[in-house]
């Protein structure tokens, strides 16, 4: 693809740059030192400032909260940073319908929403990241029938290479079909497009009306989980479990909507709970453990007899979301559904039988199908299974020897988590990566959108 040479914007930078040219994830082991990094005040700047770089052929990214494990959001030339692009713009109460800036945290999103009686309907863990980046790599909570992040998102606006503003929405009639021009598959590439069709603005939200969850955590044999699993995930609006390897317990983690009363826990109990313990002791218990990885299986199998059981009431989204200080490196698949108990049957011998020094809990949920071209759940209802190393520790070898186990199921990588996947391998894996490639054609033919992780994942 021709491109024209690489000029300075001509646009008025003295309002937009942003602090040093400087970008670091949250795990601190992405960064990148972009030629410029600008904070658009508004969305009208933000499509003047996108049309200028494409014109002088400059490339672009946009960061959200730096939560991706992969490079998705890393620029050496044009970064932009949306964090003013952010709040509630326009709220429909009888039908649910929120439209929200790009830049909003989910956490700002949360506590929004609760003040209009409303709530997401599920989320993930934690609640750091914006909802442009959030949907951008498919995030995910649990839930055999609860969705993704994505899937929970009606329409996007997005500034494409020329500027303009495309105001994408669901067909009023899915039952037609895509058009001939594919235009009914905009909004189903976009919600997951890993940043590489435009600047996603804007997004208008399906939510639901506010709701508290009743949490329970319990140890129970793996053995049980295992066999279990179908039952479990079926009894339950929102089912998980952790599993530290070399061990035979596993934390599960049962969520359900309750019309009880909150039953919050204090402050200081948090603080205990969440900071002191299980991110700061556990931060050190693993600093000592990874000099002496000999330990693991031994220290492993100790610490999960003191897994114990728990319960908490709270509005939905704070019984989501987690404390988490510790920092890790990821990789996360989703297989089909129906092979998640085997797999991680697999993963867990593979991980006893070549003795590997990791020490974090292994995660497992469960996500239903969407229709997104490239979502990891695209067509398919999925177990998510993630493997975590310790920040500092060796994790390439390991997770790449893991993922052989996940490439037998057609697993799907998380898009902002580690792989070492490329658009030659990934292809085959979505029935519909084609169409998201001529969506990719028409709105970013000069290909402004890209980096070297997008251009490895979804080809130049
Ligand atoms: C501690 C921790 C816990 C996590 N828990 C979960 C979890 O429970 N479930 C789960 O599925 N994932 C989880 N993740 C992964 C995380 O949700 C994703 O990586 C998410 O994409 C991060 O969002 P972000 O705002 O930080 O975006 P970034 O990581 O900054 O960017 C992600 C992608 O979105 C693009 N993007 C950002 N903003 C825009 C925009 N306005 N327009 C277009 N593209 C944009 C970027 O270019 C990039 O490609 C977790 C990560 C961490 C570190």
């Amino acid at each position: 693809m021709p491109r024209s040479p690489s000029r300075p914007l001509t646009y008025d930078l003295r309002q937009q740059q942003s602090g040093p040219a400087t970008w670091t994830n949250w795990a601190g082991n992405q960064s990148c030192s972009p030629r410029d990094l600008i904070r658009p005040a508004g969305r009208a700047e933000l499509s003047e400032l996108v049309a200028t770089a494409t014109q002088a052929g400059r490339k672009v990214a946009v960061a959200g909260s730096g939560h991706s494990f992969t490079g998705a959001a890393l620029s050496d030339d044009l970064l932009l940073d949306v964090s003013s692009i952010a709040g509630v713009i326009e709220v429909d109460l009888p039908s649910g319908l929120v439209k929200v800036g790009g830049g909003t945290v989910l956490a700002d999103l949360n506590r929004a929403l609760d003040s209009l009686g409303l709530a997401m309907a599920n989320l993930g863990d934690i609640d750091s990241q914006t909802i442009a980046g959030s949907i951008s790599t498919g995030t995910h909570g649990t839930g055999a029938a609860r969705p993704n992040l994505p899937a929970q998102i009606a329409a996007i606006d997005l500034v494409t290479a020329d500027g303009e503003v495309l105001e994408l929405a669901e067909s009023p009639d899915p039952d037609t079909g895509p058009g001939d021009d594919g235009s009914s598959d905009l909004l189903r590439a976009a919600r997951v497009a890993i940043g590489s069709l435009g600047v996603i603005s804007a997004v208008t939200l399906k939510t639901v009306p506010a709701f508290n969850l009743h949490r329970v955590d319990e140890p129970m044999p793996l053995d049980r989980v295992l066999a279990d699993f179908d039952e479990l995930t079926a009894a339950n609006e929102h089912f998980e479990f952790f599993i530290f390897p070399y061990t035979d317990t596993a934390l599960t983690i049962c969520r359900n909507s309750t019309v009880r009363q909150p039953a919050p826990r204090g402050r200081f109990e948090r603080y205990l709970g969440d900071v002191v313990i299980e991110n700061a002791l556990g931060d050190l218990a693993l600093r000592a453990i990874g000099k002496v990885p000999s330990v693991i299986p031994r220290t492993a199998r100790f610490s999960s007899r003191f897994m114990s059981q728990a319960e908490q009431i709270d509005v939905s989204h704070r019984c989501f979301a987690n404390y988490r200080t510790i920092r890790f490196n990821e990789m996360e698949y989703a297989v089909p559904r129906e092979f998640g108990a085997e797999a991680l049957g697999r993963v867990l011998d593979l991980i006893r039988e070549e003795r590997m020094p990791l020490a974090m809990p292994i995660e497992c949920r469960v996500v239903p199908a969407d229709d997104n071209l490239i979502s990891p759940v695209s067509g398919r209802d999925s177990t998510y299974i993630a493997i975590h190393q310790h920040a500092g520790q060796e994790w390439q070898p390991y997770f790449r020897e893991i993922e052989r186990i996940f490439d037998s199921y057609g697993g799907r990588p998380h898009w902002g988590k580690h792989h070492f996947q490329t658009a030659e391998t990934l292809a085959p894996r979505y029935p519909e990566w084609d169409r998201f490639a001529k969506v990719r054609d028409r709105l970013d033919p000069t290909r402004t959108f890209t980096n070297e992780y997008v251009r490895t994942v979804l080809g130049d």
